[in-house]
């Protein structure tokens, strides 16, 4: 089949497409706000290994069993399979009441720029000689826009060289994307990792390899940590968690004081991981500035892991949470969970003396080929791990041009206020039914179980917690995730779409809570 389609037969089928995704962005339509798929599939999941099954209908059963074809079938075909049988079959993660992980959704603005991103195609690997292509000057607002949005001291005006950075200004900011909060983390790590090589072992890990003498000291961290830990060779073993470190929860700044001075006795050069938000409870530390006063003092590297939680600073209501952001060395915040960016799109957040001092050493890739122009800031394939990337800073840019300050304030506050009245319920209307596993609810999830009527050994805890869960999630009102709360088999509920709102999504939920967990008991 040729590649070359007709320009009007294009046009056509991307006025359809256009036509179908517009109608998720009618937050009126009460089928949108459902979060299961249609079933053009046979609902087992083995399936697609078994197109033999008698009840598939033949047409089914062709398609399930497809293989690379010679000639392939032709754009029109494969627009009419894409809008009508994949596009139905996928779950509505991107809608108002998906509760699971910590998804967020796409908002308007984000999702056409998105579309001009894959348009363009551009490869936002090197600056322009200029520097001044577009691409290269949306980045650098869309990026600024981020660090205001988080409320971080940055350089104002245009950017000049590393080299005429004073000490003063080792406080400023700057960001880059990613492909997610893991790969942040990683960076973050790796850049952690370079610093406590040069800083404290005396070492140039990037040139002459790893000693092996670095710890990561985390507080009830993203399993994302012991993922960079194991990419980077550092080793999930030398992840150590301390209950400490200014965490609401159990343990102090002493803990996490004495832990620093052990391991500094014992040589380790120590490089910090602090969550902000925890993934099951939304819990932040009790005291960040006493964290980072002892991790200075102590000569550590700080890392905060603020993938969702970094957004609490965009509302006057919760940015106490997030206090002390500002200290930290680098940061994870994430732009496809709260931004509501499409994914991939991660977002990482450094001391701009890092940039030319540690990053690029580490990052940079030379080749004849490639030949990066003399620009007063880093290529970004100098500074992050892929050389070719996608241009995400433009639907970052457009999200925040769009709705500016005030749009991103509201979205985490009215999810923080469904998260509370979710929490709020539980605790105080129908604890018969349900039981929230935290103190409070500081941000925008709770975890909870099913009130137990009496106590039970952990495998059957663990069957009726599955039980409830699937439950709730077969209506396709909403679907939440499980977790594990300090040994509780247990649902958490993480709200970060910008269409839910307490107004056109509570009653239902709440009908439909309190439907599945009154039949069970029965
Ligand atoms: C989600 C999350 C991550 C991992 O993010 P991805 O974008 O899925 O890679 C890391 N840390 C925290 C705190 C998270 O919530």
């Amino acid at each position: 089949m040729a590649l070359s389609d007709n320009p009007q037969t294009i046009a056509q089928l991307l006025e359809r497409v256009a036509k179908h995704a517009s109608t998720k962005f009618d937050t009126t339509d009460p089928q949108q706000r459902q979060t299961l798929p249609q079933k053009p599939f046979p609902s087992s999941s083995s399936a697609l290994l078994q197109s033999e099954d008698a009840n598939i209908d033949p047409a089914t059963r062709a398609f399930l069993s497809l293989q690379l074809t010679q000639r392939g079938s032709g754009l029109e075909t494969t627009v009419e399979e894409l809008l009508s049988r994949i596009a139905p079959s996928i779950a509505n993660s991107a809608g108002p009441r998906y509760f699971g992980l910590v998804t967020g959704g796409v908002t308007p603005a984000a999702f056409i720029a998105d579309w001009i991103v894959t348009t363009y195609d551009q490869n936002a690997i090197l600056h322009s000689p200029e520097a001044m292509s577009g691409y290269s000057v949306i980045t650098e607002q869309a990026m600024m826009m981020v660090l205001d949005l988080f409320n971080l001291p940055r350089e104002q005006g245009p950017r000049r060289p590393a080299s005429e950075y004073g000490e003063a200004e080792e406080k400023y900011f700057r960001a880059m994307t990613t492909t997610g909060s893991t790969a942040s983390n990683v960076v973050g790590m790796a850049v952690g990792r370079q610093w406590l090589g040069i800083h404290e072992r005396g070492v140039d890990y990037c040139q002459d390899g790893y000693d092996g003498q670095v710890v990561v000291v985390t507080n009830m961290a993203h399993a994302s940590v012991w993922k960079a830990a194991s990419i980077l060779g550092i080793g999930r073993k030398q992840v150590i968690e301390i209950p400490g470190m200014g965490v609401t929860e159990g343990g102090s700044e002493e803990t996490f004081e004495n832990e620093i001075k052990r391991l500094k006795q014992a040589g380790k050069a120590v490089l910090v991981f602090l969550s902000f938000g925890e993934v099951n409870t939304g819990i932040f530390p009790r005291n960040t500035r006493r964290v980072a006063e002892i991790c200075k003092q102590y000569n550590t590297y700080l890392h905060i892991d603020g993938a969702f939680g970094i957004y609490a600073r965009c509302s006057p209501k919760y940015e106490h949470l997030a206090d002390g952001l500002e200290l930290a060395h680098s940061i994870t915040a994430c732009g496809h969970k709260w931004l509501n960016v499409p994914y991939d799109c991660g977002l990482f957040l450094y001391r701009q003396s890092l940039e030319k001092s540690t990053m690029e050493p580490l990052f940079s890739s030379t080749a004849a080929y490639l030949q990066p122009s003399d620009t007063p800031f880093s290529h970004p394939m100098n500074i992050s791990i892929e050389n070719s990337q996608r241009f995400r800073a433009l639907p970052v840019w457009a999200t925040l041009r769009a709705y500016g300050r005030d749009g991103y304030k509201n979205i985490v506050e009215e999810n923080c206020r469904f998260a509370k009245t979710l929490f709020d319920w539980m605790k105080l209307t129908r604890p018969d039914l349900y039981t929230v596993l935290t103190e409070d609810c500081p941000l925008n999830i709770v975890v909870f179980a099913q009130t137990l009527q009496k106590e039970e050994d952990p495998q059957v805890l663990e069957k009726k917690n599955a039980d409830l869960l699937a439950r709730i999630n077969d209506t396709g009102v909403a679907y939440f995730s499980p977790t594990v709360w300090k040994g509780r088999p247990a649902i958490r509920a993480a709200i970060s779409n910008w269409k839910t709102t307490v107004e056109l999504d509570w009653e239902p939920v709440r009908v439909m809570l309190e439907e599945q967990a009154t039949a069970l008991r029965e």
